[in-house]
């Protein structure tokens, strides 16, 4: 089977330039001009930008929290992403207490099985760090498992004391695996949780004060320390704010392996927003929690300064109003308290469009570093690259075709993910996907989707980079 793609602009990390590119089964084969056509499949991309398909590298589809489970299954989850341009993305799958890192991954496979329609890989999260558990960790690599998170936060349930966080960074180093963190003093975290809660402050709001920015500095501080004195790469995922990031710049700037992650809603959702009468606000109770506008001008300064080098949506999707009509139980469990809020905000379908338009349109980004940022990047650090992240020959075709004109209004009414409200209801952009191909078939053309359940490919991953 042969494509050709013609007329398109392709854009990479670091060039945007007039081209062809030929795909034949899986594979880009050759980028050049005026590329033979015989025998293809010609896509007209004439106005449209050839880029490669977004990778998503963190995500949480199928997983329970406080309770329930999340709105998005593997199938409702990834359908959203390939329709929101993204063609890859990297989910955690959890230890559970009393077994192997591998059961958990097995355990998410199975999640995934059947359901599948973009391509995905598995971070795996360390929960119960017995010796037997860290002594695993070398062996993730034989499943294609090359990133370990370890959650500083949630006390009594994730969470690990630093002595298991000291040992799996020994052994991520010696395996070549990226280690991930949750940066946040979960120790303060369950204190003023315990404080707020026996004092009666239960609205919403009161997530904010049980997760001070200050801790969320303090946690990154320590994970790049040990980072530094164990020699291992290190990615702490969805930094919120400027006491963390500023840790993050000073790692960098020591020549420490390390780097950081953003997430597409701590640049739109405010601490307002959650201080809004009522229980509204439950809508953006996530950890790290919303900030300010102040700190979201500071992550795009450190979007465009390579401080932080990827952007990703922590998908986590719960109803609003759940509980109803055959659907999960959502966010209403929080009612009775903020402590019972299942944490998160969906995002999957959302993350290219609102980034390339507030940041490509906005001009506080490049085309070049929008396609760093949601693609080559995470395809790097996520030992993808350069299958995967790129426009090359012998690369994966995993392309979106992007219209930059096409205009668009976000909303639930319209998205493709199943949960009854959107983080940027209303948001008009400029700039959609119009076709997202991956391995070199269409997966998404035009609002249609055009393939089966089952359609998505694991990804084996090994050696990620600091980027
Ligand atoms: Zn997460």
């Amino acid at each position: 089977m042969k494509t050709i793609i013609k007329n398109g602009t392709v854009v990479t990390a670091s060039d945007t330039f007039k081209a062809d590119v030929l795909i034949e089964d899986e594979k880009i084969v050759m980028i050049g001009t005026e590329l033979p056509a015989e025998g293809a499949d010609v896509v007209d991309a004439r106005g449209l930008l050839v880029m490669p398909g977004g990778i998503d590298a963190h995500t949480h589809l199928d997983m329970p929290f406080g309770g329930t489970d999340t709105a998005d299954d593997f199938y409702t989850g990834q359908r959203a992403a390939a329709f929101g341009g993204t063609t890859c993305h990297v989910d955690f799958a959890l230890q559970q207490k009393g077994q192997t890192l591998k059961q958990g991954v097995e355990m998410w496979q199975k999640k995934a099985e059947g359901k599948t329609i973009i391509d995905y890989g598995f971070h795996v999260a360390l929960t119960d760090p017995t010796e037997e558990s860290i002594n695993e960790i070398p062996s993730l690599v034989d499943i294609g498992v090359c990133s370990l998170k370890v959650f500083q936060a949630y006390k009594g349930a994730f969470m690990v004391d630093d002595t298991a966080l000291y040992k799996a960074m020994q052994k991520t180093k010696e395996a070549d695996i990226m280690l991930m963190t949750h940066s946040e003093n979960g120790d303060a975290i369950a204190l003023l949780t315990d404080e707020l809660v026996s004092a009666g402050k239960l609205d919403p709001k009161y997530h904010l004060d049980a997760h001070p920015r200050e801790i969320e500095g303090e946690a990154t501080a320590r994970a790049i320390a040990i980072a530094a004195v164990t020699g291992a790469k290190l990615y702490v995922v969805h930094m919120s704010c400027s006491d963390s990031i500023e840790q993050m710049a000073m790692g960098r700037a020591k020549g420490y392996n390390v780097m950081g992650e953003t997430c597409t809603q701590y640049m739109f959702k405010f601490e307002d927003d959650m201080r809004v009468p009522g229980f509204e606000g439950a809508k953006w109770a996530c950890g790290p929690p919303v900030r300010t506008p102040e700190d979201a001008q500071f992550i795009w300064k450190s979007l465009r300064d390579t401080t932080l080098q990827t952007v990703a949506t922590d998908h986590c999707s719960f109803d609003y109003e759940g509980g109803k009509n055959g659907r999960n139980a959502g966010k209403e469990l929080g009612k009775e308290g903020w402590h019972k809020i299942p944490n998160g905000i969906p995002g999957i379908e959302d993350r290219m469009p609102v980034i390339y338009h507030n940041g490509v349109n906005g001009g506080k980004i490049s085309l070049n570093r929008f396609v760093a940022l949601t693609s080559t990047n995470p395809a790097k650090a996520m030992g993808m690259y350069p299958r995967k992240g790129t426009i090359s020959a012998g690369s994966d075709a995993d392309i979106v075709l992007w219209d930059p004109k096409k205009k668009h209004t976000i909303s639930a009414k319209t998205h493709h993910m199943n949960v009854d409200y959107n983080a940027y209801e209303g948001m008009e952009v400029e700039g959609m996907p119009v076709r997202t191909i991956i391995r070199g078939t269409t997966v998404v053309d035009n609002g249609e989707l055009c393939v089966e359940k089952g359609f998505g490919k694991y990804v084996y991953r090994k050696n990620p980079q600091i980027v």
